[in-house]
Parts: structure tokens; sequence; C-alpha cells
């Protein structure tokens, strides 16, 4: 397809309509763009700030149609739209990230499989795609492991810790049979991950890599920089990231998750084809968001390498947060957490809070990454949450 600049004023299209849909159009409105959104819940984040909601499935045929009339090109905030969609969309519109791209992204054993061929070290793993492969002594070797459904998971979903061969052939029933990846259990020392955007000319941009912080399998907190990252593990990280996004053809947004081990090698964990939850500090503490690049790279403007101007600290906003000791629904005191110099509290809009439902998140900037840290820490104690 050509390299059009699509100026302000067009319309672009966004595939889901949670918060990662509602910063891009955020971001898109600001940048001068209509946008439409193609999401089947009524209140989704993203429904509430654009003008146009789709209501409708992702694979919705006159949905994809409306899309495809109304918007000069489209992209995604959520990767498991069925591939028959995005292959429709990319046929027939600017879409980016491209559908074979995505496609890599939706499937842990065709991701593992690229970063393997682009010599990206990866977790010792394999794919158990049927009972026999479930029950086959060699996994052994694997264990203790973490049983993973090779499609749709997210925040610690379709995940089993499996310590015998016994747990494996249950765990993998138990997550319905269907295919997964076994990963061998690493001890990580830390965690970190890399948002890049690549255009459609082939070049790319990226954020200093920030240090990751879960619990429970969800992102708790993202700190950029690291105090623990050094040097030389953030320059492989950056060029393990560059690697996949060129190997990829990429167009987009693209976050890779790393692991570092005891012995300090790096291992790539997973990717997202679109901005992760670990850059939205970006907003905050850049001079260009993740979501901003997006809407560039989309449109096909200059990338320009962002400039970190704050250190920056993003603590998650779970859904237990609305809850207290007693169950009871109850507003967290955002007031505690306001008066806190350098706090940014990004609300979600959802109505209904869930425990380990991303409800929102909230960043400190400050001048020196220590400063941030301590104001993040003050927060976690008005809010309740244990410090890191
Ligand atoms: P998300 O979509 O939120 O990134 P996910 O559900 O796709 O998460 P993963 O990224 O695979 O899940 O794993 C979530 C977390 O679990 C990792 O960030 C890491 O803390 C831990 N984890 C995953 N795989 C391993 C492993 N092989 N060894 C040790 N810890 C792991
Ligand atoms: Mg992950």
């Amino acid at each position: 397809m050509t390299i059009d600049y699509i100026a302000p004023g067009s319309s672009l299209g966004v595939l889901g309509g949670g918060q990662l849909g509602r910063m891009f159009a955020q971001a898109a409105q600001e940048a001068g763009y209509q946008v439409h959104v193609l999401e089947p819940d009524a209140h989704a984040p993203a429904a509430q700030v654009t003008a146009t909601h789709l209501r409708a499935a992702y694979d919705d045929t006159d949905a994809l149609h409306a899309l495809a009339r109304a918007a000069a090109a489209v992209t995604l905030e959520f990767e498991n739209v069925p591939a028959s969609a995005l292959e429709w969309l990319d046929a027939h519109v600017q879409l980016a990230p491209h559908a074979p791209a995505v496609a890599v992204c939706q499937d842990r054993a065709a991701e593992k499989a690229l970063f393997t061929r682009l010599g990206v070290p990866c977790a010792p793993h394999a794919v158990i795609a049927c009972e026999q492969d479930a029950r086959d002594p060699r996994q052994a070797s694997l264990l203790p492991g973490i049983l993973k459904t090779a499609r749709m998971g997210y925040d610690g979903k379709g995940q089993v810790g499996v310590r015998t061969l016994a747990e494996l052939a249950e765990a993998w029933n138990a997550l319905g049979g269907v295919t997964c990846v076994l990963e061998q259990r690493l001890v990580l020392r830390l965690e970190l991950s890399v948002v890049l955007a690549r255009g459609r000319d082939g070049r790319i941009v990226h954020y200093p890599p920030q240090q990751n912080l879960h619990r429970g399998g969800i992102l708790f907190a993202s700190f950029a920089p690291g105090a623990e990252l050094d040097e030389a593990t953030v320059c492989r990280a950056i060029d393990a990231a560059h690697a996949i996004a060129q190997g990829l053809e990429y167009v987009g947004v693209l976050c890779v998750e790393f692991f570092v081990l005891g012995d300090g090698s790096l291992v790539a964990n997973e990717m997202a084809p679109r901005p992760h939850n670990s850059g939205h500090h970006t907003i905050d503490s850049c001079d260009q968001s993740q979501f901003d690049l997006q809407v560039r790279a989309l449109v096909g403007a200059p990338l320009i390498e962002p400039r970190q101007h704050s250190a920056a600290v993003m603590l998650n906003l779970l859904g237990e947060l609305w809850f207290d000791a007693g169950g009871r629904l109850r507003e967290p005191d955002w007031q505690a957490v306001l008066a806190l110099p350098g706090a940014h509290l990004h609300l979600y809009g959802k109505r209904e809070p869930r425990p380990g439902r991303k409800m929102g998140h909230l960043t400190f900037t400050a001048q020196q990454a220590d400063e941030a840290r301590a104001r993040a820490l003050r927060a976690c104690a008005a809010l309740g949450l244990a410090p890191f």
C-alpha cells in the first residue's frame, strides 16, 4: 500500500475500546484526528471519549466495512482480534501493525519461534499441542515450569504453575486441552521492557527501557529509569527489540518484555503489538507519549526520538483498591495521593471495579529517580498498597 501521509482532520479507527484505545483516541484527538472505535461493550473506556462507537464484535463484517469506509487508517489496542478480521482490514485500509505481525504476537509458540529465528534468547520451552505432548516424559527437563495457553493470555490469565509430569497433564486438561507452551520457571533477577515505534519507512525510535515489577502475574509498577538496570543490559534489550521490529517489518508501536536472570543473561518473554502498560509513564515523563508515537506511525508522520524529561514511577490501580477490608465498595483516597508532588492520576472510566481489573494508573514524575520512588512509596502507603 502507498505511504501517504494522513493529514489532521481525517478519521482514524481503533480495534478495541479498553484503556489503551482510550489513550490512543485522546492522543489522536489532540493531534487533530477523529477517532472511530470498534468495540462490543457500550461503556468501554474508549467509547466514552470517541464520537463514533461501532458497537459490534471485532469480526462483524458490517462493522469492519463501516470502519474501513470511515477511517483512513486503522490500528488496534488489543491483539486478540480474530485473524480473519485483521486480514480483511489489511487488504482494504491502511492497517498498522500489519496482520501477519499481529498474528505472531497472538501466539506464544509463534512468538518464541520468531525470537529463536532472530537469535534473541527466550526461556527454554516446549509446545504442548496434544495429550501425548502433555504426557511426554521429556518435558521433565522443563520442570518446574509454567504452562501458558498459546493464545488469549493476559495479566497472568491462562497460566498454571506445574512441578511434576502429573501436574502438567492435569494443568493441560484444566486449560481446556488447547495448544499451550510449557516454559521453564526461571529465577528472575529483574524484568524490563522496551517500547519502540517503527514507521512505514523503516525508521525506529525507542524509549529508554523501564524496569517492571509484577505481583501475582500482573504488572504492579514500572520504574523509568530502573535502579537496577545497567547500561550493557539496556543496550542488549534495545538491540533485541530493534531486531524483532525489523524482522517483522513492523509498523506501529511495539513492546518487548524481557527477563534478566541471576547470571545477568537477558531473555525475551513476550511482546505486544501496541502501546504497553509499562509505557504509560511516557504520557507524563516524555515529550511524546507512546500513544503520540502510535498516532504518528499510523498516519505516516515523522518519528522523532522521544526525550524523557522526568524520572518516573508508574503504579497500576487495580480494582481491589475500591474495596475496604470488609469487602465494601469505597473510593480510594485520591485527596491524599493528589497532595503528593509530581502525581499524575489517570482513571479509565470503568464502571465496575473488580479485583485484578486495571482501573487506572498513577505516575509520579520528579527530577531524580529517587525522588519519584519516594513519592510513589508515599502513595502506596496512602492507598494501602504493600511497598515495593
Ligand atoms: P501480560 O499480558 O500482563 O504481560 P501475560 O499474562 O501475557 O501478562 P507473561 O508476561 O507471560 O503473562 O507472564 C507474566 C509474569 O509472570 C511475567 O512478567 C513474570 O513476572 C512471570 N513469568 C512469566 N513467565 C515466567 C517464567 N518462565 N519464569 C519465571 N517467571 C515468569
Ligand atoms: Mg507479560
